[in-house]
């Protein structure tokens, strides 16, 4: 199984690998086999959403046992902070949250993140990693220095832009095709001790998504250099509950909840949407009030409906985990989760907007947050796999719904239905954690261009097609 709890696989074998030597040994050995039959999946905590880490008949790695301590012993470090603190190695196998512990240790922190952080660097770099802080940073695949990839020929390489170029650029949301990444080395910046975090309110979607590309673009009158925020999300709220949509966000008091539900009420707003940002900053930094009114007296949010919090940066970061926790509890973080992620063109997001939050959204029971934030195009790097809209600012668009009342094919059929409606309006859109099983649907995802490298790199690192079969891209 896995976090979509959709779909689930029987392998003929799970590896539990205590060094990279028993991934290299298996690949090998697939590779000099004749008539060798399994496919190969790493499973980093197997969060995807529709099988992606799943190897039917094949052998599944346990990447987490990478990790462990191989037989009891001490486990070997396999997250290090550079002496200089400028980046840190971190294994494949392990989770954000740990590579976070470990460099605040040292006073610095990754720069570029996932909303949640109990996913694993390889997991996270096979797609991409994104967060509020990509607009500044790029996503995490932007934010690495070298890898150790063993590839599915069973070699062990080190890569980087400089050294194999071709392999680390295959990688880097390469959906796990061309090998295994054993070791990342990810960029740090000081971390910073604070966070200020606000969320806006807004029942105008054009003033709201202005807002947002003026919150994450650069600005010619500071020599292209963004503005102050870290980290700008943002959120459509459309139903009927919209108290109880407001309170599952477990920011606003019952007080905000009451006041926000009064002024959907009072502008006949069947959807209402809030930027929610932060603010990062130092203990003694005396200046962030003055830093944030700044910024809020230039946006259009509707007056009076800016709410604040201060929390450590730890408890920023790793905020999704208390709803884990909360949600784990009642049994509802273990339903199906018909995900649908996409990217959409900034040119399209209004008419995105209208059909479906506007639409096809209206007046159906929804669980689950509906995420919506912009991003720079040129914070990616086009070379990698990863594939993105062609227009500069692109959003985010992420409809996280929970199938909590036996309405999972329901839902499946809203998501066909938006899928749908945005192919009839000719809206370019890109799958992100989307697995396509047709290779014309993988094609057009990837356009021919990097198709065509794709299946080259295919040919170079994995020509017998073994790894990650659930990914569904090779396989007929
Ligand atoms: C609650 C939740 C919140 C999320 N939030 C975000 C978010 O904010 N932003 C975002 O970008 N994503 C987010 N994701 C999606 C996440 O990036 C994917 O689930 C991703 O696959 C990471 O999960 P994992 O580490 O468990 O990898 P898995 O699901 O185990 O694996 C994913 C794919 O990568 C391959 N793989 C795994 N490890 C390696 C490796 N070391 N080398 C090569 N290939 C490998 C697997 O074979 C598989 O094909 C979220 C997921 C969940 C469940």
């Amino acid at each position: 199984m896995d976090f979509g709890n959709i779909t689930s696989a029987l392998p003929a074998a799970v590896l539990y690998p205590s060094s990279p030597a028993d991934l290299a040994a298996l690949l090998s050995a697939a590779n000099s086999t004749p008539g060798w039959p399994y496919t190969i999946a790493c499973r980093g905590r197997g969060h995807s959403l529709m099988g992606q880490a799943f190897a039917p008949h094949g052998v599944v790695v346990h990447m987490p046992s990478l990790g462990d301590a191989g037989g009891g012993g001490a486990a070997p470090p396999r997250i290090n902070v550079s002496a200089d603190g400028r980046y840190v190695d971190a294994g494949g196998e392990q989770m954000w949250i740990d590579v976070l512990r470990a460099s605040l240790a040292r006073g610095v922190a990754p720069r570029s993140w996932t909303d949640y952080l109990y996913l694993t660097v390889g997991g996270t770099l096979s797609n991409a990693g994104i967060s509020g802080q990509a607009f500044r940073h790029g996503p995490q695949i932007s934010n690495v220095y070298e890898l150790d990839v063993i590839t599915g020929l069973g070699e062990t390489v080190t890569c980087s832009k400089e050294l194999n170029a071709d392999l680390f650029d295959a990688v880097l949301g390469g959906l796990g095709q061309f090998g295994v990444i054993t070791r990342a080395r990810i960029a740090l910046e000081p971390a910073p001790a604070r966070a200020r975090w606000v969320r806006l309110v807004y029942t105008d979607f054009a003033a709201f998504s202005a807002d947002q590309e003026r919150l994450i673009s650069p600005r010619p009158a500071d020599g292209g250099a963004f503005g102050p925020m870290s980290y700008v999300e943002g959120n459509a709220f459309v139903n009927q509950s919209l108290a109880a949509d407001l309170n599952s966000t477990g920011f606003f008091s019952g007080a905000d909840v009451a006041r926000i539900v009064a002024l959907a009420r009072e502008r006949n707003a069947t959807t209402v949407y809030n930027i929610e940002a932060t603010l990062n900053y130092d203990d003694g930094d005396t200046t962030v009030d003055q830093v944030l009114k700044s910024v809020l007296d230039e946006l259009s949010f509707e007056k009076g409906f800016a709410f604040q919090r201060d929390v450590t940066y730890v408890e920023f970061l790793d905020r999704v985990h208390n709803e884990e926790v909360a949600l784990s509890k009642l049994g509802l973080w273990q339903v199906p989760h018909p995900w649908l992620n996409m990217f959409v063109p900034a040119s399209r997001i209004a008419d995105f907007d209208r059909g479906v939050f506007k639409g096809i959204l209206q007046g159906t029971d929804i669980v689950g947050p509906l995420i919506v934030y912009p991003l720079n195009k040129s914070k990616w790097d086009d070379g990698m796999s990863a594939a993105t809209p062609a227009e500069e600012v692109f959003y985010v668009v992420s409809l996280l719904f929970s199938s909590v009342a036996n309405d999972l094919a329901r839902l499946q059929a809203q998501n066909q239905r938006i899928l749908r409606f945005c192919d009839l309006a000719g809206i370019q859109y890109k799958s992100y954690l989307a697995r396509y099983t047709n290779r014309n649907d993988w094609v057009r995802h990837f356009g021919t261009a990097k198709w065509n490298r794709f299946v080259e790199m295919k040919n170079k690192y994995d020509p017998k097609k073994l790894l990650s079969p659930g990914q569904d891209i090779f396989n007929n």
